[in-house]
This record gives C-alpha cells, sequence and structure tokens, in this order.
C-alpha cells in the first residue's frame, strides 16, 4: 500500500457515465462537511468524455454473444489514464473497480484504503467492463455484497463513506471509531441513553452506575454475546485468536450461563 504524501488531502477519483450522481450523499452529513474542510478532495469523470466516436458510444454487445452491453475497453482505459495522469501524487493510487465478483469491503480493507493517498474508482454499468481493462490497470474488484447493482455508483458511495470517516479530523474525536464494530474482530456492544425508564423497559443498573471500570466490563461481555449470537463467524475468528486467554474462556462460560437462564 502507498503511503500519502503530506499536505494533499486523501482525493477520490471517480469515473462515472452518471456524474451527475456525485457528491450526492457524499456531500451530506460528516463526509459532506469534511469535503467543504478539505479533508478530502473529489474529482469525478464523465467516461463518455473519453469517447472518440460522434455518437459517444461507451459500450457494445458483448463478443461471443449473449445479452447486455458491455464497458469498451479503449474508452474506460482513456478515462483512466486521464485521472491518473491529473493527480499530482508520484505513487498510484489504488485503482478499484466495483463488482458483485470482487473481494468483500469490510472494515479491515476500509482502513487499509484510508491510509493511502485515496482512490481511483472506475464505476461499472449494464454487464460491466471488458476483462482486458482488468488486467492490463490490476484493478481491484470490490465487492459490497451478494447481490446485484444496477451501477458501481452506489458502491463506490459505500466504499467513500466507509474511508472517509476514518480520515484523521472527520469524526472529531479518533476514540470515536476505535469502538465500533468490527474494530476489535467483535460487533459493538448495545447502546441506551434517556429516559431511564421506557415501555416498562429498563436500562442495565451498571450503566448508571458511574464506575467506569464495571461499564467497561460489562459492554466486553455484552459485545461478546452480541457476536457470538448475532455473528457466529466473526466469534469462531475472535475465540480463535484469543484461544490463550483464561479471562475470554471464564467470560464465554457465564455468556453460556446467562444465555441458559433466559
Ligand atoms: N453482469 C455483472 C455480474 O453478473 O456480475 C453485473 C453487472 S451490474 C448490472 C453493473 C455494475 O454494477 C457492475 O459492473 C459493478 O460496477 C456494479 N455492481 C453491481 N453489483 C455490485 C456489488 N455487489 N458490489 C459492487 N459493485 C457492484
Amino acid at each position: 500500500m502507498t503511503s500519502p504524501s503530506f499536505g494533499d488531502p486523501w482525493t477520490a477519483d471517480i469515473l462515472t457515465l452518471f456524474p451527475d450522481m456525485f457528491p450526492g450523499t457524499m456531500g451530506h452529513s460528516l463526509a459532506g462537511r469534511a469535503l467543504k474542510d478539505g479533508l478530502w478532495a473529489l474529482n469525478v469523470y464523465n467516461i463518455r468524455d473519453f469517447s472518440k466516436d460522434k455518437h459517444n458510444t461507451v459500450d457494445n454487445p458483448p463478443l461471443g454473444g449473449g445479452h447486455g452491453m458491455v464497458m469498451r475497453p479503449d474508452v474506460t482505459a482513456a478515462a483512466l489514464d486521464h485521472a491518473l495522469s491529473s493527480r499530482e501524487q508520484v505513487v498510484r493510487p489504488p485503482l478499484i473497480y466495483p463488482s458483485p465478483r470482487g473481494r468483500f469491503l469490510d472494515q479491515a480493507y476500509v482502513k487499509e484504503l484510508s491510509q493511502t493517498s485515496g482512490v481511483v474508482i472506475l464505476c461499472g454499468r449494464y454487464e460491466g467492463i471488458d476483462q482486458r481493462v482488468i488486467d492490463r490497470y490490476q484493478l481491484t474488484e470490490v465487492s459490497i455484497g451478494d447481490y446485484i447493482l444496477s451501477g458501481g455508483e452506489q458502491a463506490a458511495m459505500v466504499i467513500l463513506d466507509s474511508v472517509i470517516r476514518l480520515l484523521p479530523g472527520v469524526m472529531g474525536k479518533q476514540i470515536g471509531h476505535q469502538q465500533e464494530s468490527f474494530e476489535a474482530g467483535l460487533l459493538e456492544h448495545d447502546h441506551y441513553t434517556q429516559p431511564r425508564h421506557w415501555q416498562d423497559m429498563n436500562v442495565p443498573e451498571v450503566l448508571s452506575s458511574g464506575h467506569h471500570q464495571q461499564i467497561e466490563a460489562w459492554r466486553r461481555q455484552n459485545a461478546e454475546m452480541r457476536t457470538r449470537l448475532q455473528r457466529p463467524d466473526l466469534w469462531d475468528r475472535y475465540t480463535e485468536q484469543h484461544s490463550g486467554q483464561n479471562a475470554l474462556k471464564k467470560r464465554v462460560k457465564s455468556i453460556d450461563k446467562e444465555r441458559d437462564n433466559n
């Protein structure tokens, strides 16, 4: 992975057939404020501008037959070349092609991306892009889930949103995301706020005790319980990583006991 060159904000170059979709949701709230404050930068390129024929063709039917259209390699490559040559950074940023065939977007990869100089995201449409572009530019295919979107733009927004909130200064207090789901290999603990009594339901007493150590212990145990119940796959990985810890074994026993009592 590359290191950001100091002084430049983390920069996202988006290549799309629908430039008006951006900044879209990324122009609002946390990401929108950070964009205005120069904590990250956005360049949007219209792939159609790189078509050379008089009809501005960007796609053609698949060779070998079949339904749908495929984005042309010469046009998408020209757009990529332009975006890359417009960047001031010497080190090539990660080139991402959102794709249902790709590696899953997870918090570890999001963190990795937040430590680069930025990303170039090529948004697919139709049946996708010509394979030769993926091969020639060594695009990283990234999937946001096992379902089919109509275009890469929404996936690009998801990637951007998850990365931008990790950039320095965006969330204010850095502690904010260190306790979130996936950061320690666990889901996050339950949250409660005022009023303490609502519809015959109470908040766990320890949270009103003012005893920080006990609150921390309750939160950790609650996070472990949630992970075990709601994401057994994460829980298995977590217990494997902490298999030598007696404290964890004790907590697992107490989670089991609590579950048996309910
Ligand atoms: N023919 C492709 C397939 O079956 O794998 C689906 C093409 S989809 C209609 C058009 C574009 O949406 C893709 O090129 C990709 O950029 C984007 N896309 C669709 N689903 C996605 C997903 N789960 N994650 C990331 N991008 C996705």
